[in-house]
């Protein structure tokens, strides 16, 4: 019988294991419109269990915003958790300071990593960032009770509903992978890691072993690796051959280089579909749930922002819900500008790629790119309406940034209305084929 937890008044929620992307970037965080829709923050993740017991994954700068989430306010603590950090380069820990929930002396957080490579205790090395002249606030700000657990490879642990494992990757210094299983699943999590090394490749695969989920490094394209190697980082192509070989249902390209903008994040995760279907790219507001047999993948709202209504035909060409190709004209009924909403005879599958061509007088096509990232059944007479991000290359500097212009002669400042899609909406269910009993 499934156990029934966290009972908020008369909802009673299923069993799932949540995983939520804060940070996804590696090295520097950056803040650029190129990257808007994966995201510049560096890398934190969080893991919810089952029983609702919050598993933080480094503390890179979107610590932050993890800090500043309903669920970790005042109002909902006292709150006690753990962070698994898997090193201390700067990318993993910069957001420690940044951590509200940190300065709440009724909190308690658990760290846990390897023993840093200098011979420095964990706590030392975590607060040495805060040290004078690095910091302008003193270390006894930070007044949540924190215990320091240095933990080494091959370890497994019980952390209340979650068994965890550690295993080493092959990284400068020393890094760690953790493997988090919980009834709900298993999500592993795998970054700074680069392949090559045959102790290394082998622990990896082991760590990841039937995983549900495998959150990895995949920083370069494959040329960009052997010119990067000793770098400590893996390429697109490495993570899919570890997803296969260690039959993982759902592959997370995580860790995406500063200089890899969202149409170059794009193409690898359509290269990496080619070998291993199941490949998404981290993002910063991505959620995955995970509840065995089934990985639910659920991307941020990328439609958010100023929306211009509009009512003009456009062709659409993709993919049917049932697989089939489709080449039929629908209705544009807003955009905004990053993307826009169309209603048409038929559903195109969520997730897919599309293109969306304006129509003109003179039946000129304009064609765009994008991906379906919802689908509302029956929207319009019946019709189901399809809300697509599109894949825009932003400029820099000039009038056409703030402005949506179309052939029409629809043309609007881009601050005149503003509205906001639903978040959280489902374009990928997973059925598992991995083998059972892990
Ligand atoms: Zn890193
Ligand atoms: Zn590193």
């Amino acid at each position: 019988m499934p156990r029934m937890v966290r009972i908020p008044l008369f909802t009673v929620r299923t069993p799932l294991m949540l995983v939520r992307f804060f940070g996804v970037r590696g090295s520097i965080p950056l803040s650029d419109l190129r990257i808007w829709q994966h995201g510049g923050n560096t890398p934190c993740v969080e893991v919810e269990t089952p029983a609702g017991y919050r598993i933080i994954l480094d503390g890179g700068t979107g610590l932050r915003a993890l800090g500043q989430v309903p669920a970790w306010g005042s109002d909902a603590g006292p709150h006690h958790a753990c962070c698994l950090l898997s090193h201390y380069h700067w990318d993993h820990i910069q957001g420690l300071p940044f951590f509200a929930p940190l300065y709440d002396p009724r909190n308690q957080i658990a760290f846990f990593g390897l023993p840093p490579e200098n011979g420095a205790a964990m706590k030392s090395a975590l607060q040495g960032q805060m040290l004078k002249p690095y910091f302008p606030v003193d270390l006894s700000a930070l007044a949540a009770a924190q215990t320091f657990t240095a933990v080494e490879s091959g370890r497994r642990w019980v952390l209340h509903d979650a068994t965890i494992e550690s295993e080493r990757l092959h990284h400068p210094q020393g890094c760690l992978g953790f493997r988090i299983e919980t009834e709900c699943g298993v999500v592993v999590y795998a970054t700074d890691n680069e392949p090559g090394d045959p102790l290394g490749d082998a622990m990896l695969r082991h760590l990841a072993r039937d995983a549900d989920v495998l959150i990895c490094d995949a920083q370069y394209a494959p040329a960009m690796l052997e010119k990067r190697r000793g770098w400590g980082h893996s390429s697109w192509l490495e993570a899919t051959a570890v997803a296969e070989a260690a039959h993982v249902r759902c592959l997370l390209l995580f860790h995406h280089d500063p200089d890899s903008d969202d149409t170059t994040i794009r193409r690898s995760v359509r290269l990496a579909r080619e070998r291993f279907p199941e490949t998404w790219a981290a993002a910063e507001g991505l959620t995955v749930q995970c509840q065995t047999p089934l990985v639910t993948v659920c991307p941020t709202a990328p439609r958010i922002g100023p929306r211009v209504p509009a009512r003009f035909p456009v062709r659409l060409r993709g993919r049917g819900a049932d697989g089939v190709a489709l080449d039929i004209t629908g209705s544009l009924t807003n955009m905004t500008l990053k993307g826009t909403y169309v209603v048409a005879p038929e559903a195109f599958e969520e997730g897919s790629e599309i293109e969306v061509s304006w129509l003109d007088e003179n039946a000129q096509e304009t064609p765009m790119q994008g991906t379906v990232v919802r689908i509302d059944p029956g929207r319009e007479n019946r019709n189901p309406g399809i809300g697509i991000a599109l894949h825009v290359e932003i400029g820099f500097g000039g009038s056409e940034d703030a402005e949506v212009v179309s052939r029409h002669g629809v043309k609007a400042s881009a601050r005149r209305a503003v509205a906001h899609d639903e978040p959280g909406r489902i374009i990928s269910a997973l059925p598992g084929n991995a083998p059972q009993g892990k």
